[in-house]
């Protein structure tokens, strides 16, 4: 553990933020940089040569000796590749330099990142190109530049383009909202987001005994400890020592990154917690996320802990998710989600809230594509909070309002005014207090909407990328229809209205769990997208390519891209699963078995020599040798449904192989398996169970 943390002064102090480069930038540069930043425009290349001196210099003194640009490939994870600063000057020393080349743009050799065929293989070569929206940090001796990262031919090899595209689209479209609301002052508005994020801690020693924590970050078997979450005992619970000096630590890392940790708590599942950040813009929300991430598992090592980020690490108690807390500012400060207190914040509330509901609506499959993976599909439609059906939970007093716009009647607020559109004002909408609706994939809460269905290990951008274009579109149409009406006040109540009732079979109120909501969402036309196999294909439908090439946020051949790679790694997924299960039960579960079959089998024929009848022994060895051949039918089974999958050219049927044959058969295997491991006696086990996994920390 750390000496006493100076919070105050170790804030964000391996970053290069807006601080650090008033203090170190010449003001006319610094000015150019600021601008820059907060119209997300290109940076000018004749300042960059200054500003790369300067973040240089600082990046030294934190002890940098190289740097790199720090990107997210397809692939969802982060890449990067370090270069020293080190120049030889000819007589045999070297001088560290930086020039703004350096900083604005890279050059890397792409063939080995997915790009789903967009990159025709001699083509190797991709680019980066420095994100100054999202600041640089020093980590580990190097300077980190965040970037996005293209091809040559423009194409985005990455998850932040696209997001970066749709953060300005949706800019654009809410400027034009606002200006229809007398605003002239704002430049840009801002999506907004805080990712809560939920993870496991594990002993590493226990850990290291499990090939399927190793291979694939979750057990692929199991039987359930005596003790689940039944008892609610480990929701907000009296942290342990160990897992508290964890998240302390922790803390200490995000915070000198500039990463605002502000919440800490044990989650549902025992050996679950959280962190929750506080919201910055979107890119950078998604930054700071990858960021946490990977700090995460590496301060868990140090802590002889490790910190598993897999959406259902165990069976029969919660996974892990990542709530996706999403919201609309401007630049100067006012969130547009919030309900405010003047009629006419009012109103634009009401217009921002009209078109969030269309766009869920409308867009269902895509916000449902954009979580879909092998690892959530255990969570989403899995008999867990959220379900896969895509509805809005707006609370009751929102709810009520709605009710009352759509059926024309009067609502009264609670300081018992009447509302109308346009001319007074709301009650603030407090985040329900019970918070009982939390299984809503798709939640108002106050100020914001939380968006639920996210996998804890997911890499946000998609999520939000999907967020911000749908959002835009309804933006687009209601400015479209609204700047051509002859009588706002009039237009934009009729248009409220009319959306709102158009779109309400998205807003559901109860529980998102009941198997009569399943029938009920059917009834209104609202999808249910099961698996990441039935999710996938909507990304490239005609519907999804018109949309996101009308804003140029995806391209046809980017969606198809995009489709292919995560096709690709839910097979590959499945795959690696697979190979692990059948590895596991052949070497170490059947070997295991069968030894402690022979065992029971000596003291029976011991008991048998001495005249003793061998009764329990006998039952319990028959039922060993029946477990064992199903065991053994079974791994025979997987291992030739993965060769099956192996066979098939085509990705999505290769997927659905997978999906429907390997999958199913590595759950049967299981059965058998976790019923075998009720019976044997647990020195026999060749590997360490639940109890000890979830409850020796
Ligand atoms: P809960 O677990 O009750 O949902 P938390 O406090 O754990 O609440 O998380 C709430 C998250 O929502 C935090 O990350 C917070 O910063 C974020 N948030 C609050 N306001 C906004 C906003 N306007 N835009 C985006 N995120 C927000
Ligand atoms: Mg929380």
């Amino acid at each position: 553990m750390s000496e006493r943390f100076n919070v105050v002064e170790q804030f964000g102090i391996d970053v290069f933020n807006e601080g650090t480069m008033r203090q170190r930038l010449p003001k006319n540069v610094y000015n150019q940089l600021m601008r820059t930043i907060a119209e997300g425009s290109q940076l000018d290349s004749s300042i960059a040569d200054v500003v790369a001196s300067a973040i240089r210099d600082w990046a030294i003194e934190k002890g940098a000796t190289h740097f790199t640009h720090w990107f997210q490939p397809m692939t969802g994870i982060t890449a990067e590749k370090h270069d020293s600063f080190i120049t030889p000057i000819g007589d045999g020393t070297v001088i560290m330099e930086f020039s703004g080349k350096e900083l604005i743009k890279g050059e890397s050799d792409a063939s080995s990142f997915p790009s789903g065929g967009l990159r025709a293989t001699f083509e190797a070569r991709g680019y980066t190109a420095w994100d100054p929206t999202s600041y640089a940090f020093v980590k580990n001796g190097s300077l980190y530049i965040p970037t996005a990262f293209y091809s040559y031919g423009g194409e985005a090899l990455d998850k932040k383009t696209p997001l970066l595209r749709s953060m300005d689209i949706v800019s654009e479209q809410a400027l034009r909202i606002l200006r229809l609301f007398g605003n002239t002052t704002t430049k840009r508005v801002v999506p907004t987001v805080g990712a809560e994020q939920e993870y496991f801690l594990v002993d590493k020693k226990t850990y290291d005994k499990r090939k399927d924590l190793i291979f694939t970050g979750r057990t692929l078997f199991g039987a359930p400890a005596p003790k689940g979450q039944e008892m609610d005992d480990h929701y907000y619970g009296s942290i342990k020592a160990r897992v508290a000096d964890y998240m302390k630590d922790l803390d200490e890392h995000l915070w000198r990154l500039g990463i605002a940790s502000k919440t800490k708590h044990n989650e549902v599942a025992p050996a679950q917690h959280e962190m929750a950040p506080l919201f910055v813009p979107c890119n950078l929300a998604c930054d700071q996320n990858q960021l946490t991430m990977d700090i995460m598992k590496k301060v868990a090592l140090e802590h002889g802990l490790v910190c598993l980020l897999h959406e259902k690490p165990f069976a029969g108690i919660n996974g892990s998710g990542k709530h996706d807390n999403w919201s609309l500012s401007t630049d100067d400060g006012q969130n547009l989600l919030d309900p405010g207190s003047s009629p006419m914040e009012n109103a634009q509330f009401l217009t921002f809230l009209a078109a969030i509901i269309k766009a869920v609506d409308e867009y269902p499959e895509l916000l449902r594509m954009s979580v879909a993976s092998a690892s959530n599909d255990h969570r989403l439609g899995a008999n867990e909070a959220p379900p896969a059906i895509i509805s809005i939970f707006l609370g009751e007093d929102l709810e009520a309002l709605v009710e009352h716009l759509v059926n024309g009647t009067d609502y009264i607020t609670k300081n018992d005014t009447m509302f109308n559109v346009g001319v007074s004002s709301l009650p603030s909408f407090p985040k329900d207090a019970t918070d009982r609706n939390r299984t809503s994939p798709f939640a108002f809460t106050g100020n914001k909407f939380e968006f639920r269905m996210c996998g804890s290990s997911l890499n946000i951008a998609g999520p939000n990328t999907v967020l911000n274009t749908i959002v835009a579109n309804s933006l687009k149409e209601f400015a479209d229809e609204l700047e051509g009406a002859s009588d706002f006040n009039t237009a934009l109540n009729e248009l409220i209205v009319r959306t709102i009732r158009e779109h309400k079979r998205v807003i559901f109120n109860g529980n998102g769990y009941g198997e009569e909501w399943f029938a009920e969402a059917e009834s209104r036309g609202l999808p249910n997208f099961k698996s990441t196999i039935d999710a996938i294909p909507s990304f490239t439908s005609p519907k999804s390519v018109k949309l996101f090439s009308k804003f140029g946020v995806y391209t046809e051949v980017e969606l198809h891209a995009r489709a292919e790679i995560n096709l690709e790694n839910y097979s590959k997924a499945i795959n690696i699963e697979a190979l692990t299960a059948a590895d596991m039960a052949r070497t170490e579960i059947l070997p295991a078995v069968m030894r402690f079959t022979g065992e029971i089998c000596g003291i029976a024929a011991n008991k048998k020599a001495v005249g003793i009848e061998p009764a329990v022994e006998l039952q319990l060895a028959e039922k060993l040798n029946t477990l064992t051949i199903s065991l053994n039918t079974l791994i025979d089974e997987l291992s030739s449904n993965v060769v099956k999958a192996h066979c098939i050219d085509d990705a999505y049927a290769k997927a659905v192989c997978y999906h429907n044959d390997v999958f199913s058969a590595m759950q049967s295997l299981r059965a058998v398996v976790d019923e075998l491991e009720t019976i044997v006696g647990e020195d026999s086990w060749p590997y360490p169970t639940y109890d000890e996994l979830l409850y020796n920390i």
